[in-house]
């Protein structure tokens, strides 16, 4: 254990809510619909019961709840903001990675500084705002070549970010010295590429990093072989999964299902990076099940300003 980690108390969590099942569906599709407006409470469903399990490592941060999941597995999560992205620091003897930075409303790097003295790796699960938020506080970022990835480390001005602490988009108070006049996504420097399949050895640990497009071109999973474990960003989490932006690629997305879904043999837990931090490897079968039904046409679908969104056990995909 590090010696910052022995100044922090360990509590459980005890207040429990109902999840209400048709108000998450509303939600889905109102997210597609209309991104920013009207998403009727999306917190009351807060907090989420699967997150009892572990334990909260206080500090002294308003915005993000920091959880134990394993004994080298931190996440750091927002539930403050519609995303409610989260982001993991695993540990080995020698290095930390950092996967994903969160939103950049919160100051990831003051959390980290708190929870590890070793030298750290960022990794982004992929570039969209919710992940990259806190790049820019680091200097030692490993990411993919792509071209996607490259216009995302310019960063994202104002007149687009400010959406995203807007209305419903948002409803805990945004920390101490955040100004949500001039938030923006601040550029970063990608300092290392990596490609699918590279390993990185953290001293005890040793992270398998797989490159599975689909959501978007730059998105990875993180395996971590001998605990048994994927990281599976936002390629899977039990909740919509987009497969409609601009940059989604329903095609990519298939094959990267399939390929996930062989490595069920190798994983017992997935860590998504949004909504809840542990999940049974159970879904990546079934996520590569419900992509190749939606491939030959034989899921159903309900359609909304002309997205469609395919409900399965635990989840949906949403496509245009
Ligand atoms: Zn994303």
């Amino acid at each position: 254990m590090q010696k910052s980690i022995l100044f922090l108390l360990f509590i459980l969590t005890a207040t429990f809510s109902c999840t209400n099942n048709i108000s998450q569906e509303k939600n889905a599709t109102e997210k597609v619909e209309n991104r920013g407006a009207n998403k009727e409470n999306w917190w009351d469903k807060l907090p989420r019961p699967e997150w009892k399990a572990f334990p909260q490592i206080q500090t002294n941060s308003n915005w993000f709840e920091i959880y134990q999941i394993t004994p080298n597995i931190i996440a750091i999560y927002e539930p403050g903001q519609f995303e409610e992205v989260i982001s993991y620091l695993i540990t080995g003897t020698d290095k930390a990675l950092l996967w994903d930075t969160g939103t950049g409303i919160g100051d990831i790097k003051q959390i980290v500084d708190q929870l590890t003295e070793l030298p750290l790796i960022v990794l982004n699960s992929h570039t969209h705002y919710d992940h990259v938020g806190g790049n820019y506080q680091f200097d030692n970022i490993y990411g993919v070549a792509t071209d996607f990835t490259k216009k995302n480390a310019e960063g994202r001005p104002h007149e687009i970010a400010k959406e995203f602490i807007t209305g419903d988009w948002i409803w805990k108070p945004t920390p101490a010295g955040f100004a949500n006049e001039t938030y923006e996504l601040k550029p970063f420097q990608i300092t290392k590429t990596i490609v699918h399949q590279d390993q990185i050895d953290l001293g005890g640990i040793t992270l398998e990093i797989l490159h599975t497009p689909g959501h978007a071109p730059d998105a990875l999973c993180l395996l971590d072989r001998a605990n048994r474990l994927l990281f599976t960003g936002d390629t899977f989490y039990p909740a919509p999964l987009y497969a409609h932006f601009d940059e989604s690629d329903v095609d990519q997305y298939v094959e990267s299902a399939n390929y996930l879904a062989k490595l069920i043999v190798d994983v017992d837990h997935i860590l998504p990076s949004h909504n809840i931090p542990w999940a049974s490897s159970d879904y990546l079968k079934k996520m590569a099940i419900a992509f190749q039904q939606i491939k030959r046409g034989k899921a159903k679908y309900t359609e909304t300003d002309g997205a469609k969104e395919y409900q399965f056990d635990g989840f949906s995909v949403i496509t245009k």
